[in-house]
């Protein structure tokens, strides 16, 4: 199975990913995570992709698909993966279509999962990350038993500073712009499954078993 999450910020792909990876026994490809993880190490990369991340904007495509090239040659992406937050521009689409083509790999859908502007900056406010594991709670729907203090591993919780609100709308506004018209690009290939996200986790993930039967 080699599935597309595209969907804005905050609307549920990372956790949607994660029941995917269970479900599929496929590895979850988030170049978020990949990039938090970059700057984490304090890595060359880190430090370039962080000047833009922190203003909410992309990290340029050459970077991204220099960073999936490498992932793409493990041994678990051998019989799928989601690719959550990748592609993001029509550049990266089109970058991806070469790689998949050189390989003799076709994609299985484009899940484009959607909400209102309004639930997503709700969201993405209350999102914490744990800075030891990288785990993921929404003080709305998720929170973590003790405040600040993550379930899994004890470490701290904190808010990324790409999910404090001046930065959000900017992210709101760069998906409209560069990641939407993937919507149509991947409408040509026949790949696009609409999933509605306003729902609960157990909602969204119900539609997308629906759109992938
Ligand atoms: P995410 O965790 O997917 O919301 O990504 C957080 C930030 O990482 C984004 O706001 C971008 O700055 C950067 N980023 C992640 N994936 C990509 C991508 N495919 N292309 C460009 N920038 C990305």
């Amino acid at each position: 199975m080699r599935v597309i999450l595209i969907g804005p910020p905050g609307v549920g792909k990372g956790t949607q990913a994660k029941l995917l990876v269970k479900k599929y026994h496929i590895p979850q490809i988030s170049t978020g995570d990949m990039l938090r993880a970059n700057i984490q190490q304090n890595t060359a990369l880190g430090q370039h992709a962080n000047t833009f991340m922190e203003a909410g904007k992309l990290v340029p495509d050459d970077v991204i698909l220099e960073m999936i090239r490498v992932r793409f040659l493990e041994a678990d992406c051998k019989d799928g993966y989601v690719l959550d937050g990748f592609p993001r521009t029509i550049p990266q689409a089109e970058g991806l279509e070469l790689m998949l083509k050189k390989i003799d790999q076709k994609l299985d859908a484009v899940l484009v999962i959607t909400a209102d502007n309004a639930e997503i900056i709700r969201r993405l406010s209350s999102r914490r990350s744990c800075q030891e594991c990288g785990a993921v709670y929404n003080l709305l729907f998720s929170p973590p038993h003790k405040t600040d203090i993550c379930d899994h591993c004890g470490g701290k919780l904190y808010q990324r500073d790409d999910d404090k609100p001046a930065t959000i709308q900017n992210r709101l506004d760069v998906y409209e712009s560069q990641t939407a018209p993937l919507v149509e690009f991947y409408y040509k290939m026949d790949l696009v499954r609409k999933v509605n996200g306003m729902g609960t986790i157990d909602e969204v993930s119900e539609g997308i078993r629906k759109a992938l039967e």
